[in-house]
């Protein structure tokens, strides 16, 4: 184990290697940060833009970004292209090879190494060649195109190489989180001045929609740190593990560089990884002490664990500290070459790991936020949020969404009788009954009080009329358990409704749910109904 303070590198060459490598993540970090504070599509899209001019040495840049009230990807912002030709350009998602491409999410070439489109008749039946690009880079969110970078030919005329294609590629994985975070926040804003709703709201709207994007991602911005550290320092293999609070357990998150379908599994969280305790292990060391160290032969090294780890030569094990605490360990380990660690490789993976420590503290506080205390569901303003973003993606895709409404019968009287403290304990259990029973696909929330929410994604009203049904059936034969020892017996009534067949916004679809509701209650309650016409208004 070596801790020496890490010192300069002596060989030219090294250190140049180093500073492109420093460079490059600093410019990623630094962008993803300045773009997630930008909520100001065209601030965003000229911030964006001029990152990537300045970065990319392409003579030219573009950007495309998906105009959801046009429903076509439109011009947003270009540099040394002729803007009123450029500006025009527009087009909408079409069937064919060019589109495959494209939604593949990889950047690719659009010109051959003579100058000759490759998808010539698109490109000019489009109008796209006024852009004069040579590269088009997708910008994807969780699998959705949501616009397209586009770089001309390199200012020295020389070919793109790998280095700058994944490089660009990273710049525009952060451009599409932020571009995506301003797409909700302009479909937020256009609801809110329809519905007059107070800016006080607003503000609260904006925090839980980044709130979302930064979990949706967190795994994402995981995976992309552990990359970035293991080509910082040249290592084959990488895996963030996270402590456990309540058994302190250190469990692995997620691995890179191991078996794919191993790698798929642990990252998707199908497969769980052996468990690790506080002392044991070099990660275990790395949690309890809260100091990194270096493995240099784990062969000759008693304090490697052999076990938790098969095929690791060397290792760096750093620990993750937030507020003080240790919350978890980065391990990077094999150095590609078979070479040592050196000391500016563990610079840059402190620098990397306190940024995997930032990243997870946030993503933590995101979840308090938008999680209920009580019964550990998600609160009503994440419920609308993720209803409206489900109702958007099976509009898309021409796929069902279902939402069903639940409100627990006569609890009113159930507090009289046994008291406010029997009665939360009763919300907290149904919350456990609702997360067991439904699919792991659907979102159970806490609309409010003792009303439930559950967004049933690609269910038809049938499909939820079932689900709702076994809600029902569970909820009833449970025996709750009194604070005295004795068995309770609750009841709920559910109101199904369903997408696109009785309503196609957030507030049509609880409104229709909320109507099938009410006429259970009106129906003698502890049954489940699917909205129909014929019912009535409260
Ligand atoms: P109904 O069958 O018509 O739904 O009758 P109800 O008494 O349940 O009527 P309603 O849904 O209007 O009443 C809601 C009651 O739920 C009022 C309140 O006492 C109780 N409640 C709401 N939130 C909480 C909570 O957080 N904890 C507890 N213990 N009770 C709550
Ligand atoms: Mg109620
Ligand atoms: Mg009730």
């Amino acid at each position: 184990m070596t801790k020496k303070v890490p010192g300069k590198s002596s060989n030219p060459s090294e250190t140049r290697e180093l500073e492109k490598k420093v460079f490059d993540f600093f410019t990623l970090s630094q962008l993803g940060k300045s773009l997630i504070s930008i909520q100001d599509m065209d601030n965003l899209a000229r911030i964006f833009a001029s990152s990537v001019y300045e970065t990319s040495d392409a003579k030219t840049v573009a950007l495309l970004i998906y105009d959801i009230e046009e429903k076509a990807f439109t011009y947003h912002y270009s540099i040394g292209l002729d803007v009123e030709k450029a500006k025009n350009v527009r087009f909408v998602e079409e069937e064919g090879l060019f589109w495959r491409v494209l939604n593949g999410g990889e950047p690719f070439p659009i010109k051959d190494s003579a100058g000759n489109y490759h998808f010539e008749k698109v490109i000019r039946k489009l109008g796209l060649d006024v852009l004069d690009s040579q590269i088009w880079v997708p910008l994807m969110v969780k699998n959705v195109l949501r616009g397209v970078l586009t770089l001309g030919e390199k200012k020295d005329g020389t070919p793109y190489d790998d280095r700058e294609l994944v490089f660009t590629s990273l710049l525009a994985t952060q451009a599409a989180v932020a571009i995506d975070s301003a797409i909700l926040d302009q479909q937020k804003s256009r609801a809110t001045v329809a519905l007059g709703r107070k800016m006080e709201n607003l503000s609260v709207l904006y925090d839980v929609s980044k709130a979302m994007n930064f979990m949706n991602d967190l795994k994402k911005t995981l995976l992309l740190i552990l990359d970035k550290s293991r080509s910082a320092v040249n290592a084959q293999k990488g895996s963030i593990m996270l402590l456990n609070k309540e058994t302190q357990l250190l469990e692995v998150k997620v691995v890179r560089g191991i078996d794919p379908l191993a790698e798929k599994k642990i990252n998707d969280g199908e497969m769980e990884c052996t468990k690790i305790r506080l002392g044991e292990g070099v990660a275990g060391k790395v949690a309890e002490t809260v100091q990194y160290m270096v493995v240099e032969d784990t062969r000759k090294d008693d304090r490697f664990k052999k076990s938790d780890a098969s095929n690791v030569q060397n290792i760096v094990c750093l620990p993750l500290v937030a507020d003080n605490e240790c919350i978890g360990v980065m391990n990077i380990s094999n150095k590609v070459s078979g070479e040592k660690f050196t000391d500016e490789d563990v610079s840059l993976l402190l620098t990397l790991a306190g940024q995997v420590a930032v990243t997870i503290n946030n993503a933590n506080l995101y979840h308090l936020a938008i999680t209920d205390g009580l019964t550990q569901l998600f609160i009503n303003r994440y419920f609308r949020q993720k209803l409206h973003d489900e109702i958007l993606r099976c509009k898309r895709y021409k796929h069902p969404v279902s939402l069903i409404l639940t409100d627990i019968d006569h609890f009113k009287k159930f507090n009289d009788t046994y008291g406010h403290q029997q009665g939360d304990a009763v919300l907290a259990t149904t919350a456990k009954i609702y997360k067991k029973i439904v699919r792991d696909t659907d979102i159970p929330c806490r609309y409010g009080g003792e009303e439930f929410a559950v967004i049933l994604p690609e269910t038809d009203a049938k499909g939820a009329a079932l689900a709702a049904e076994r809600l029902r059936k569970e909820v009833e034969a449970f025996d709750y358990p009194g604070l005295k020892g004795e068995k309770l017996k609750v009841t709920i009534s559910l109101g199904v409704a369903s997408f696109p067949d009785h309503g196609d916004d957030v507030e049509g679809l609880i409104e229709k749910a909320d109507i099938a509701l009410y006429a259970c209650k009106e129906g003698g309650r502890n049954c489940a109904r699917v909205y129909d016409p014929v019912m009535k208004k409260q």
